[in-house]
């Protein structure tokens, strides 16, 4: 489906889907209970995860597809319809909202995912795409901030108020967490700590700028980088680390200016927003130690005015974005934080 089409169809939509989701939800009855399940998916830029979830976080018809994102982003936008569709099937009326988290820049309140680079669409309006096929409400989120509620209530930032979840992967994400609130900014841009400028002369980064952080410290620019220092294009940044650690001057040197530029952007988080912890998964979060001590040691180095906020290990993995569309799906639908604490987790 084209973005004109789909256009047409959320103009031609009754008054109750042009409101906001959270809304319309939020005015919905409890009293049918909390039975049934919500549907939850994640979209990547290589598998789409979906999962039905009841409210005690049990979780069942889990499905993991290839996003096929090289036939286009009309045809990724059909595949998710698609899972969605055959998730809520399996339901049948117990299939009460779903929770939709996608890459890029996601506008939640509007319900539009505005652009993302690894999917290539633009301003598609999926909410109103979803509940049209489907029939029940959505939640369109932000697979980063989507994740970063899941380790709020279920992973590592339990118990924190104030956090900054960051995601190291292929590329960097991120979402900020203030006073218990996922906060996303005026139009769903917040959060985006890959395009801090640490290197004004730095390399140029995907987004056409030049020296941010994902262009100096993602995964991807740190495999990227070793391999046009040393020729090997087979290394991954995995490997990177651990050869840091080896005595490969090459990959020490390319890992002490990841970590320096991590502590840059985290430094400069911290004295805005003094957040109580950094809950750092994805990818690169796996090296532990090697990545969490020397990051430490930088991150107090360079806040000579304040004690640096506790640096803490996601614990939820590559689930961490498809619980977070089910627990957005289960808020919306009026459940509370605490009840969603699958885990018994205070
Ligand atoms: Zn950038």
């Amino acid at each position: 489906m084209d973005n004109r089409r789909a256009a047409q169809l959320v103009a031609s939509r009754c008054a109750f889907r042009t409101r906001s989701c959270s809304s319309a939800l939020g005015e919905l009855p409890r009293l049918m209970g909390e039975t049934g399940s919500v549907i939850a998916m994640d979209v990547g830029g290589s598998a789409i995860k979906g999962a039905l979830i009841d409210v005690h976080g049990r979780t069942t018809a889990v499905v993991r597809r290839p996003t096929e994102r090289v036939q286009g982003p009309d045809a990724v936008v059909e595949r998710i319809l698609a899972t969605a569709v055959e998730l809520r099937d399996q339901l049948g009326e117990g299939a009460r909202a779903a929770g939709v988290a996608v890459p890029g820049f996601v506008d939640q309140i509007a319900g539009v995912a505005r652009s993302a680079s690894n999917i290539g669409w633009h301003e598609v309006p999926l909410r109103a795409m979803l509940e049209e096929r489907l029939g029940i409400p959505v939640v369109l989120g932000h697979d980063g901030r989507a994740g970063g509620l899941a380790e709020g209530l279920l992973g590592g930032a339990r118990g924190f108020r104030d956090y900054f979840f960051l995601s190291i992967g292929t590329g960097i994400g991120g979402a900020m967490v203030l006073g218990g609130r996922s906060y996303q900014g005026r139009d769903g841009f917040a959060g985006e700590i890959g395009h801090v400028v640490v290197r004004p002369d730095g390399p140029r980064c995907r987004c056409g700028a030049r020296g941010c952080l994902e262009a100096i410290a993602s995964a991807g620019a740190i495999a990227d980088r070793y391999a046009t220092v040393t020729g090997d294009p087979a290394a991954t940044a995995e490997l990177v680390v651990e050869r840091a650690y080896a005595g490969d001057a090459d990959a020490e040197a390319i890992w002490r200016d990841a970590v320096e530029a991590l502590a840059a952007a985290l430094a400069a988080y911290t004295v805005l927003l003094a957040p109580e912890a950094i809950v750092i998964g994805g990818g690169l979060a796996l090296a532990g130690d090697a990545l969490f001590s020397p990051l430490a040691r930088s991150l107090a180095r360079k806040l000579t005015l304040r004690p640096a906020p506790q640096l803490v290990a996601a614990e939820l993995g590559d689930e961490a974005g498809c619980l977070g569309a089910g627990l957005s799906a289960w808020l919306a639908l009026g459940v509370s934080e605490h009840e969603l604490r699958w885990n018994g987790a205070a």
